[in-house]
């Protein structure tokens, strides 16, 4: 595949045309999907371009790998076979008692995972304050953390860290900083400028966009580091690879992301300021409003937008939530985010017994429809 854009191409342009990489063999504007598991070797028993099976060589993973590390401004990305698989991937490749430091405000199955693994492999796991760097100051102080984890902004209140800050401290004490991007997508936040190592994604959410593909990435700032290595090492050897169907449809829905996420960041802050100001709800977590407390710092570290994630609170409990997620009509009751399509959910009944979400908050991810369609579902849920 020919690489025609020009290296001045912004990131939109980057999406937009996958990169600008056409097919050799027949010129197609939409590089073919490419199915083989394996390759022949030449009349000197050379590999094809350096390929002979497709675990982790395969042209339609490659192509939609270097579109994510182009958007991310990142030396290389591996995708995986899902977000978790992405997520767990630089767990795996840290050696047995490594200390990690996490956020204590992530994706709850992450922290799941992390409390059966951490215990088998004997990983010390000290937690921090996602909106409050002092603790991991003191953490970091203490000189052997291997690995700082964080998303911003975090599941599911929406909290905000200073990812430069937490690079400073991270490296400070010869860490990694690994930041999971989900929700901020590279449209809002690059994560690797403002000094992240390793920059994760569940590219089921806004990557892909149209909640059909299950898939997820790593990037990172540099492709020589010990940790890398043993990543690329845990990707082969433990397999947790992208299929080439799921590969296609993740490049095809990169293609639209930036209209999508400025659609979505539109629709949420409507929302979000509608829910601020109605008197049947308790509190609204959105980085874009200002009263949110980490509103300044999404503001210079999110740009054109503070994503299409929010959670709201409503008088009551478990009961009275759920009662009024139950008449949602457009807004579909569903988990997950990033779709096209507007959803809601009580955020407790999907996670497990290891978060602190209270019983009594509502979980939104607005999609690209018209906003007074999406407000006045609200309106009729709340009266
Ligand atoms: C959904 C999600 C994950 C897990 O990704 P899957 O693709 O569902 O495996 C990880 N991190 C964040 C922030 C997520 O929203």
């Amino acid at each position: 595949m020919v690489d025609k854009l020009p290296k001045s191409a912004h990131p939109e342009t980057i999406a937009a045309q996958a990169l600008g990489l056409t097919d050799e063999a027949t010129g197609s504007i939409v590089p073919g999907i490419h199915l083989s598991t394996n390759y022949e070797r030449d009349e000197n028993y050379d590999k094809p371009q350096d390929r002979s099976y497709i675990r982790d060589q395969g042209p339609t993973q490659q192509h939609c790998e270097q579109v994510i590390a182009a958007l991310e401004g990142g030396a290389e990305a591996l995708t995986f076979s899902s977000g978790i698989a992405a997520c767990t991937a630089p767990f795996h490749a840290l050696k047995h008692g490594a200390r990690v430091a996490v956020s204590r405000t992530i994706y709850h199955g992450v922290l799941t995972w992390l409390e059966i693994f951490a215990a088998d492999r004997g990983l010390g796991v000290d937690y921090f304050d996602a909106g409050n760097l002092d603790e991991l100051s003191a953490i970091i102080a203490k000189g052997d953390t291997r690995l700082v984890w964080l998303e911003t902004p975090a599941n599911p209140s929406w909290v905000v860290t200073d990812i430069a800050e937490a690079a400073k401290i991270a490296h400070g004490g010869g860490a990694v900083l690994a930041v999971d991007s989900t929700a901020a997508t590279p449209v809002l936040t690059r994560p690797i400028e403002l000094g992240a190592d390793i920059v994760c994604h569940s590219a089921t959410k806004f990557l892909s966009g149209h909640s059909d593909v299950i898939a997820g990435a790593l990037v990172t700032a540099d492709t020589s580091t010990e940790l890398w290595q043993r990543i690329h090492d845990h990707r082969i050897y433990a397999g947790p690879i992208l299929g080439s169907m799921e590969a296609y449809l993740l490049t095809r829905g990169m293609k639209t992301l930036f209209l999508r996420v400025a659609r979505q960041c539109e629709n949420a802050m409507a929302v979000a300021r509608y829910l601020h100001t109605h008197a049947n709800v308790e509190a609204v977590h959105y980085p874009g409003l200002q009263s949110f407390p980490g509103h300044e710092i999404a503001s210079h570290q999110m740009k054109g937008g503070y994503g299409g994630m929010l959670s709201y609170q409503v008088p009551g409990g478990r009961d009275e939530a759920i009662a009024r997620v139950l008449r949602a009509g457009v807004f579909k009751r569903a988990t997950s985010l990033g779709g096209v399509e507007s959803l809601m959910e009580h955020r407790k009944s999907s996670e497990s017994n290891v978060t602190t979400t209270p019983e009594n908050l509502i979980r939104v991810s607005t999609g690209i429809e018209h906003v007074d369609d999406l407000l006045a579902d609200l309106e009729q849920m709340l009266v």
